[in-house]
């Protein structure tokens, strides 16, 4: 592909700096700033075109979330503020975050679906991959990612792959696609650990066996760890699935100065997912990918983890990488990655 016809979308917004945090809360309005930060000082607005935000529409959420929950949130949290959760809190501008959080995450998803973008890369919040079908959890309210990829397979899309490197695993969008053979849900988060779930065996519901993925790390991981699951898992599982599209649930707190985990992932470790998520793109899906932000709560480890993004975003041509032998991970991680081959070996056809 050449650089020309590449067309990288992003979506950066002051609305999302709205989403007023109490003091001392680690989802804090600085994290979005110190992304778009770091972005610009990368060159995002010369490699990339500004997207508007929108909202996402009622019939959009509520093919994800149960319309006595969105009917509760409707009711509770526009223009209030207050707690959902002991950890998810809502201030006067979370609504008008939350619905362009999702709506802009469906739009660049559709677009990049359409042709009309080649990727997207939507830095938002409040994050999303907590949230369940009926309940706010873990910071998040709306599942972004998991509105946007109901919006492509509304949009067309036959099948639709989530990757979720996020440090925590993504209990909500499991959830939400945990029957539906069409979303492949594949995540690799420190294990065990908040929110509990995400164990290897945890493979999708009985018609959709195999299309969850869980890698399941031990903390204090590191890049290595991390590229041999996705050379030795995420990649293998992603190239028979064949997306049409792929949504990344991107957070950064496997950096190695998260405050909230215990991973020691690097500004390489980042450079390599992202890498490995452009080519497999590239190969399988037309190079259409979504990058959605999710958590990361040092400020310098989100600046490193997003420009790691934009550099495989915005790279003119497909990026190489050496593939990490399993031998060379930690003997925990490598036995971490064994299990989830062996649960999802059970059910290869
Ligand atoms: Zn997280």
């Amino acid at each position: 592909m050449s650089g020309r016809s590449r067309m990288l979308g992003y979506v950066l917004d002051e609305v999302f700096i709205n989403h007023r945090a109490p003091a001392g809360h680690p989802e804090r309005p600085a994290r979005a700033e110190a992304v778009r930060d770091a972005l610009y000082a990368a060159g995002l607005k010369d490699r990339g075109t500004h997207i508007a935000i929108r909202p996402a529409r009622d019939e959009e959420l509520a093919r994800v979330h149960a319309p006595a929950y969105l009917d509760d949130l409707t009711r509770a949290v526009p223009g209030q503020t207050g707690w959902l959760d002991p950890d998810t809190y809502f201030s006067p501008g979370t609504w008008d975050a939350a619905l362009a959080a999702a709506g802009s995450v469906s739009e660049l998803a559709t677009r990049v679906l359409s042709g009309e973008l080649s990727s997207g890369l939507a830095v938002v919040r409040p994050p999303g991959h907590h949230a369940e079908a009926d309940k706010a959890m873990g910071f998040c309210l709306i599942n972004n990612v998991a509105v946007a990829a109901a919006a492509a397979r509304a949009a067309g899309a036959a099948r639709v792959a989530i990757l979720d490197w996020d440090v925590h695993h993504g209990n909500g969008t499991q959830q939400i696609f945990w029957d539906d053979p069409s979303v492949m849900y594949l995540s690799v988060h420190q294990f065990p650990f908040y929110p509990g779930t995400g164990a290897p065996d945890e493979i999708g519901g009985a018609v959709a066996r195999g299309s969850t993925v869980n890698v399941g790390l031990p903390a204090g991981s590191g890049d290595r760890d991390y590229l041999a699951a996705f050379d030795h898992v995420m990649l293998p599982a992603l190239r028979s699935f064949r997306p049409d599209l792929v949504l990344v649930s991107a957070g950064f707190d496997a950096h190695h100065a998260d405050p909230l985990a215990a991973m020691r992932v690097t500004r390489m470790g980042f450079i390599g997912m992202a890498a490995r998520m452009r080519a497999l793109a590239d190969e399988v899906a037309g190079g259409r990918w979504v990058v959605a932000l999710e958590g990361g709560y040092d400020l310098a480890g989100l600046g490193e983890g997003s420009t790691a993004v934009l550099g495989a975003l915005g790279a003119d041509t497909t990026p190489a990488f050496d593939v990490v032998d399993l031998a060379d991970a930690a003997a925990p991680a490598r036995e971490a990655i064994e299990a989830t081959l062996r649960a999802l070996r059970e059910v290869a056809p």
